[in-house]
């Protein structure tokens, strides 16, 4: 007798044992590539000695202190980093346990931001993109633009949602050589439709990965944004849950655009799984504010700031910088991206392979030329994991809406520590995984 509540009630899932490196180990033995880091979380693979060893040493002298009576060494040290690496001012870590933690919590921010500065209170709702994830959380899936939303509207929040940087599908029709960013200035429309004077702040994953397998923008998407947000005087947050710390190549994403946001989400690979974490990256104007104010942020989470998670993220971001991983994934990743290009986009189905760094994305689709999906009756995306898996591969399974209902992708994202060898290895199996697939929707 099982007693789990299971998220697919009707799957049966593998038995994990343990883990090493870039690979998973089931109960029967079998090995699997992770190939999408758990969900871009094991940046570091598994087992990793540095990070279990900050573990236990801090677990043995104090693992649980609450936010609200202690600081601590870790939580200091890991501030500073954070300091120290992200962009412009933003030096201020509030620390929650994880992703969807840390865009409710940058939401509730926003919103106190302008109550503090202005002693306004409209200016409270956030613009999101389609085809996006911020969180399970109704707070969050207010924000989401996938579709995890339909089950649970209506939504407590009346947030807009714009238009995706989706290149392969254009919401307006333009391709490569016609666009002129049109997405990006579909934000001051909706700014103007809705009122600038209701709206805190406007929140983009800064390359997509859980809702759209690995969407990245044009290059001058995020300048664009940047200076619609300062023009109506409206927050600019960076959810990088999935793409911090290394995953695109960049410490953080959004540097890739050179644009410095007011608020960052992080978490996922902060901790890179060994123990949950997340945060908000606050601008020093935005903590002065509030520190001018009413002193205080009325917010938090009882593991936010636990001594041993952040001795973990200590461990974990020294780890990133010391080994290199950030350029790594830059590296590997460019490889890996050319050798899944040229291997599987020959196939059919496949109508797009595409990404930045270690974070890569495929999209299915019935009809190359047309670009049509196929039914999300067929579940395809979810029936291609399945496959993979025989072939001991991970991947993750997007939730986007290529039509407003359909759409298969899906998202890789190894650990950053993933070798040339290795992604050959991950290749060849998908390769073979790929080639059975065809064989099974064929028939
Ligand atoms: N934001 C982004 C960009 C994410 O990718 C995710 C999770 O995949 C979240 C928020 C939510 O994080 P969590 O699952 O830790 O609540």
């Amino acid at each position: 007798m099982d007693n789990v509540f299971y998220r697919n009630l009707r799957k049966s899932y593998p038995e994990v044992d343990y883990g090493k490196g870039i690979y998973l180990y089931d109960k029967e033995g079998k090995k699997y590539i992770d190939a999408c880091s758990g969900s871009a979380v094991a940046n570091l693979g598994h087992g990793h000695p540095r990070v279990i060893k900050a573990m236990t040493e801090q677990a043995e002298k104090v693992a649980f202190t609450h936010l609200s009576r202690w600081t601590s060494g870790p939580v200091k040290e890991l501030a500073d980093l954070v300091a120290h690496l992200a962009p412009g001012s933003l030096n201020k870590l509030y620390l929650v346990s994880g992703g969807s933690e840390a865009t409710e919590s940058a939401l509730k921010m926003a919103r106190q931001y302008y109550l503090e500065r202005d002693g306004k209170s409209s200016k409270y709702r956030i613009i999101s993109r389609w085809q996006s994830f911020h969180g399970n959380t109704i707070g969050a899936l207010s924000m989401t633009g996938d579709k995890r939303r339909k089950k649970y509207s209506p939504l407590l929040l009346n947030f807009p949602h714009v238009a995706p940087a989706y290149c392969y599908r254009c919401s307006f029709d333009k391709d490569q050589e016609t666009c002129s960013v049109e997405c990006a200035l579909d934000l001051e429309r909706a700014i103007k439709l809705e009122g600038a004077d209701t709206i805190a702040a406007f929140i983009a994953e800064p390359v997509v990965g859980a809702a759209c397998g690995a969407l990245v923008p044009h290059k001058d998407y995020f300048k664009i944004i940047r200076q619609i947000c300062d023009h109506y005087d409206i927050l600019f947050i960076a959810d990088e849950v999935m793409t911090g710390f290394g995953r695109t190549g960049s410490m953080f994403a959004i540097e890739e655009w050179g644009v410095v946001p007011d608020l960052i989400c992080v978490a996922k690979g902060m901790s890179a799984g060994y123990s949950p974490l997340g945060g908000v990256i606050a601008k020093d104007e935005i903590y002065e504010v509030f520190k001018n104010g009413s002193g205080s942020f009325v917010h938090g989470h009882t593991y936010g700031g636990n001594p041993l998670s952040a001795a973990v993220a200590v461990a974990v971001v020294k780890t990133i910088l010391e080994d290199n991983l950030v350029e790594n994934s830059r590296n590997v990743g460019e490889y890996l991206l050319t050798q899944l290009q040229e291997k599987l986009l020959p196939f059919w189905y496949v109508g797009d392979v595409r990404g930045k760094g270690l974070m890569q994305g495929v999209e299915i689709v019935k009809n190359k030329d047309t670009k049509e999906p196929f039914p999300a009756s067929l579940n395809i995306a979810e029936k291609l994991t399945v496959t993979l898996m025989d072939f001991g591969v991970i991947v993750y399974p997007g939730n986007g809406m290529a039509d407003g209902e359909n759409g298969d992708q899906f998202l890789l994202a190894p650990p950053l520590i993933m070798t040339r060898a290795e992604a050959d290895e991950l290749v060849e199996r998908m390769e073979g995984g790929f080639r059975e697939f065809e064989k099974r929707i064929s028939q």
